[in-house]
C-alpha cells in the first residue's frame, strides 16, 4: 500500500493519492481563473474533507516549490500588484522563502509599547 502524497494516509494500491485527496484536487480544478481563497475553501469544503486533512492538502510541498497555499497566495499576490499597477513576479517558490526567512527571523523581546523595529 502505498500512503497518499498530500495527507499521508493509505491511498489504495497502485494509487498516489487517496481518495478524498483526489476529490479536492479535482474541485480545485473546477475553479478556473481569479478564484478568492475563500472559494478555493468552499469547494474543498464541499468535498467533505475534514478540515485537518484539507489542512495538510494545502500545506503539502511536492514538488519542493512551495504548498498550494504558496501557490494561491504567490498567484493573489501577483493580481492584487497588478491591480495597483505594479507587476510583480511572485511564484510559489518565493512565497515558500519568504515564509521560512519569516520563521527564521529571532524574536526580539519588546517592552511594552515600544514598536517592533522589524515591521515597518
Ligand atoms: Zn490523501
Amino acid at each position: 500500500m502505498a500512503n497518499c502524497l498530500y495527507c499521508q494516509e493509505k491511498a489504495g494500491w497502485f494509487k498516489a493519492v487517496c481518495p478524498q485527496c483526489q476529490a479536492m484536487l479535482n474541485a480545485i480544478q473546477t475553479l478556473g481563473q481569479g478564484f478568492s481563497f475563500r472559494d478555493m475553501l468552499d469547494v474543498l469544503m464541499a468535498t467533505h474533507a475534514p478540515t485537518e486533512k484539507i489542512e495538510k492538502f494545502l500545506e503539502t510541498d511536492i514538488k519542493g516549490q512551495g504548498s498550494i497555499r504558496d501557490l494561491i497566495t504567490a498567484r493573489m499576490t501577483n493580481e492584487l500588484a497588478r491591480t495597483v499597477g505594479q507587476a510583480t513576479d511572485t511564484d510559489a517558490h518565493k512565497v515558500k522563502k519568504i515564509r521560512e526567512e519569516e520563521k527564521k527571523r529571532p524574536k526580539i523581546p519588546l517592552k511594552p509599547g515600544q514598536p517592533d523595529p522589524m515591521r515597518k
